[in-house]
């Protein structure tokens, strides 16, 4: 079987980060890109709030830089999904998909996590048009324009709060008749004029000719008081959550009660000796490009610590 002494699992900017860092530090990896090669930046437009690109940078283009960088100093980086792993031997054994397998001396999981969205046909059709589920990389492209806000949680009230400094108006599309957020989120939001929280409302469908100019809403769904209306906007924001992407690993390593993975706080190491988390996956506060690349990077210096100690 073949056999590495580091797989780095995800392609973001946390798993190129830790390839980069492990193979310039002479440690052999293989880095597998997920189902989504270059992560969540990819479906994003430009990024502005990278260090280093004064101009900003294509969010695409910047992924690929960054593969590009780890394939130069020569990290063996492939397409593929790590479709199970089995951590409770030495070295560790992971199944790709097409069934190969490899074994690990350490891995580094770095698969991050994915939006939640409505499941609306219209989120799809218009992805990239309007439809966002990051208010700090899309916000600046609605300057002066009015955005829409779906959830009532402590991220919800967070965009919206950072949208309405950016927007003329934003609404809050709140499917119960509270928010769920903290009083002190609550409280910011209720503190801003220009955001209007529909409550009892969900969103039915979107609308519009080049891009999102409107969405279809349902005031008090189910009941006699149910009733359709519309609101204009420029702008969706999904804010109903994440799902960090660990299911592979079948329940192995401990998790907090959303999923995300607990590392040890000072180090990136989680609770099984030799396995790392980096970027959004063990992230649940942060969630930037820039943060994650930092955990990556610490990850690998985790993990070449790791290799040294045990003489792996
Ligand atoms: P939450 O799970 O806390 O909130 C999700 C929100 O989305 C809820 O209002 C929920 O509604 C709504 N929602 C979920 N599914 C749907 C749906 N299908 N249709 C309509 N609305 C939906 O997620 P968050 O991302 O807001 O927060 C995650 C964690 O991170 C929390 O623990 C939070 O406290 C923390 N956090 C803390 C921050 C801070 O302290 N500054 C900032 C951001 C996050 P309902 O209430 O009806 O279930």
């Amino acid at each position: 079987m073949e056999h590495t002494r580091c797989l780095i699992i995800g392609s973001g900017p946390a798993g190129y980060t830790a390839a980069i860092y492990t193979t310039r530090a002479g440690i052999n990896s293989v880095l597998i890109s997920g189902m989504q090669p270059g992560g969540q930046l990819t479906t994003t437009t430009t990024i502005e709030n990278f260090p280093g690109f004064p101009e900003g940078i294509d969010g695409f283009q910047l992924m690929e830089n960054m593969r590009q960088q780890a394939v130069n100093v020569g990290a063996d980086v492939r397409d593929g999904l790590v479709t199970a792993i089995e951590l409770g031997t030495r070295p560790f054994v992971a199944t790709l998909d097409g069934g190969a397998q490899i074994e690990a001396d350490t891995v580094i999981v770095a698969t991050g996590a994915s939006a939640k969205y409505l499941g609306l046909a219209d989120e799809k059709k218009y992805a990239g048009q309007g439809v966002s589920a990051c208010a700090t990389c899309d916000g600046f492209f609605y300057r002066k324009k009015v955005v829409a806000v779906v959830g009532g949680g402590d991220t919800a009230c967070e965009e919206a709060t950072y949208l309405s400094n950016l927007c003329s108006k934003v609404y809050m599309i709140v499917r119960k008749d509270y928010l769920r957020a903290s009083k002190a989120m609550q409280q910011r939001v209720a503190e801003r004029e220009n955001i209007e929280v529909l409550y009892n409302t969900n969103t039915v469908g979107l609308f519009g000719e080049n891009g999102v100019e409107g969405a279809h809403l349902v005031r008090f769904k189910g009941t006699d008081k149910e009733e359709l209306f519309d609101i204009a906007i420029d702008g969706f924001f999904l804010a109903i959550g994440h799902k960090p992407n660990t299911d592979f690993l079948a329940g192995q390593i401990e998790t907090d009660e959303a999923g995300y993975i607990v590392t040890d706080k000072v180090t990136t190491a989680t609770n099984v000796e030799g396995v790392f988390a980096a970027g959004d996956v063990a992230d649940p506060h942060y969630r930037q490009a820039i943060a994650a690349a930092g955990t990556g990077c610490r990850a690998a210096l985790d993990a070449e610590r790791y290799i040294s100690t045990h003489s792996l």
